[in-house]
């Protein structure tokens, strides 16, 4: 299938979603998970419409800046080693991974400008998934006050893998508690107003629940091997 026919059954199912939640779709953003897939296929994801690209490597994603650079708000969205935080800092706008002081510390060192931050918490508490517990979430994000390449837009979690709904809402629901305790604090530099969570399998079930940034790989660009 192509992305725009993609595009048009997710947008149709975002509509949907939002008139059961009583939201507005333009509150959702759409970020493309384009680490399956080629360069062109991140082109033609563009063409249809898509302003916003998330990729996990470092590589993938310098890759796919060098063609599509400026044209789109790029995001990172996999485990970020330390070491690789100077490759990618001045190209990507938002972090979607931010799960511990050390990387803090290196973005802080290392980026020019402010990024923009999810911390990413490992709500379900699978061991085999990153993140911070929710208890450690508000005292790591009050560490961070004195960070002035910092900003916590929001809080960022990966469901567990399963088409068990009431388990997917309880997880989404979690985490949009704790977004809004941490918002609560009004710490200047964590306004912490948004939420980065669904996939390709429970987007719909995330923007029921207060999603803010959704990220779509399979279900929008595909997956070629
Ligand atoms: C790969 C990936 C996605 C997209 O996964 P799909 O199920 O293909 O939509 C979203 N978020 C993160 C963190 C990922 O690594």
């Amino acid at each position: 299938m192509s992305v725009r026919d993609n595009l048009t059954i997710i947008r149709e199912n975002i509509e949907a979603a939002c008139t059961r939640a009583g939201r507005d779709p333009a509150d959702i953003r759409i970020v493309a998970v384009t680490k399956y897939v080629s360069v062109e296929r991140a082109k033609e994801a563009v063409a249809a419409g898509i302003t916003d690209l998330g990729e996990n490597r470092d590589d993938g994603l310098l890759h796919k800046y060098e063609t599509l650079g400026s044209e789109v708000t790029w995001h990172f969205i996999g485990t970020l080693q330390s070491r690789k935080v100077k490759n990618i800092i001045d190209k990507v706008d938002y972090i979607h991974s931010l799960d511990r002081l050390s990387l803090a510390q290196e973005i802080e060192k290392r980026a020019t400008k402010r990024v923009k931050c999810f911390v990413q918490v490992n709500v379900s508490g699978e061991a085999t998934k990153h993140g911070l517990s929710k208890e450690e979430v508000i005292p790591f994000i009050q560490q961070l006050r004195d960070f002035s390449k910092i900003e916590v837009v929001g809080l960022m979690t990966m469901a567990p893998y399963t088409d068990d709904e009431a388990l997917l809402r309880r997880c989404f629901r979690q985490l949009k508690i704790l977004q809004e305790s941490v918002q609560a604090l009004h710490i200047p530099n964590a306004p912490c107003t948004e939420l980065s969570m669904g996939m390709s399998n429970d987007y719909v079930i995330a923007i029921e629940e207060g999603a803010t940034f959704i990220r779509l790989g399979t279900s929008l660009v595909g997956h070629e091997s």
